[in-house]
């Protein structure tokens, strides 16, 4: 009898196990053509934005699907025709199906009165977080502002307005774990759109974008170039234009996921187990504020160690900064981003401790593990 139980409890566990691997095995694309139906984008002389977020985004899903099984990859589009979609039920629709990567496609403009609209021309890919320039946050505003479309906006997105500089403040401190994913990403787009598809490289920028702010993984938004310029709008419009930037969109998603899945094809489990693990691990609970928690903060740094990362900048910030509000960080370099963190650890366990104090500061707070000064997890 006992050693039926036994057997049933394994077959029970090998089944979960099997669930799990299954589930992790699988990577979830979720592409995301910007605007449609009523909401057009930005218009040019021939097409607009809409139809050809749409023509790239479905060239994309349908590249994916060639080279990739079901079982490897999923891809999950937040519209596959011209239909309406609010901002946040793309967010939904990206969170439910539990993306591993979200690639938003959209199509830049200049504004009317700018005498050089005719000329300006390029691809610029951004993830989430604090524009760097006035130019950036006009990008951003323009795609947030398809929220007026939408009667209890207001109410929907919190009091964010997407036209008042101050609600981008929220987007500050938005670095979130999935930054370094995210602009690995975006490199890799604009490395692919200005070569296969030889646009203008006009960089991997930041900016408050409220759809990838939502989204709960790596994020970009892809501005594949301007439509306000004729020659970069026929090439839009254009088979060959639509090929050449999906194509280059698909060759940024393959170098991405072997490079995620460690290398190899088909996929690996082991970073998607890992990154599982880590979320649940670290995910914040309320616990009283201790002595023992600041004493464990001890700045000796050790060979290997744990750190708690509450910043990443593409400058670097002062350590003395507002920001770090009035905690002692320490700062490092790594795959171009400034990044800054509080304590050294010995344990993952001391440094859970500090994350669940941090996290009441810095909600995005995530913690890291450097060997020799260098990020090794
Ligand atoms: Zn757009």
């Amino acid at each position: 009898m006992k050693v039926r139980f036994l057997k049933y409890i394994l077959t029970i566990l090998s089944l979960v196990v099997l669930a799990f691997n299954t589930e992790a095995k699988q990577f979830v694309v979720v592409i995301d053509p910007g605007h449609g139906g009523k909401d057009y984008g930005a218009i040019g002389a021939v097409t607009n934005e809409k139809t050809i977020n749409l023509n790239v985004a479905k060239k994309l899903g349908e590249k994916i699907r060639k080279n990739y099984g079901e079982d490897e990859v999923k891809v999950v589009y937040t519209r596959d025709k011209d239909v309406f979609i609010a901002l946040n039920d793309r967010a939904r629709i990206a969170n439910e199906a539990k993306g591993d990567l979200f690639i938003s496609i959209h199509v830049n403009s200049v504004d009317k009165k700018n005498k050089r609209r005719a000329t300006i021309a390029g691809t610029e890919v951004y993830t989430c977080g604090l524009h760097r320039t006035e130019s950036n946050l006009e990008v951003a505003k323009r795609e947030n502002a398809v929220m007026y479309l939408e009667d209890d906006y207001s109410q929907k997105y919190q009091g964010f307005d997407p036209t008042s500089p101050e609600s981008y403040i929220a987007f500050e401190l938005n670095q979130s774990k999935h930054l370094d994913r995210s602009i690995e990403f975006a490199t890799l787009a604009k490395d692919y759109l200005t070569t296969t598809a030889r646009r203008v490289d006009k960089g991997v920028k930041q900016a408050g974008f409220w759809v990838l702010w939502s989204t709960g993984m790596p994020a970009v938004l892809v501005e594949l170039d301007f439509i306000s310029n004729p020659t970069s709008e026929k090439f839009m419009a254009s088979a060959n234009g639509v090929e050449k930037l999906s194509k280059s969109l698909y060759q940024a998603f393959e170098d991405y996921y072997t490079a995620v899945n460690g290398g190899q094809r088909p996929a690996g489990t082991a970073t998607a187990a890992k990154s599982g693990d880590n979320s649940k691990k670290s995910e914040p609970a309320a616990v009283a504020d201790s002595v023992e928690e600041y004493a464990a903060e001890s700045d000796a740094p050790a060979t290997v160690e744990y750190r708690v990362q509450v910043l990443a900048n593409d400058k670097a910030v002062s350590t003395s900064s507002r920001l770090f509000k009035g905690e002692k960080v320490s700062e490092y370099f790594d795959r171009g981003m400034y990044k800054y963190t509080v304590g050294h650890f010995r344990s993952q366990a001391e440094a859970e401790k500090s994350l669940r104090r941090l996290r009441k500061k810095f909600p995005q707070a995530f913690i890291i593990k450097m060997e020799n000064g260098r990020r090794v997890d």
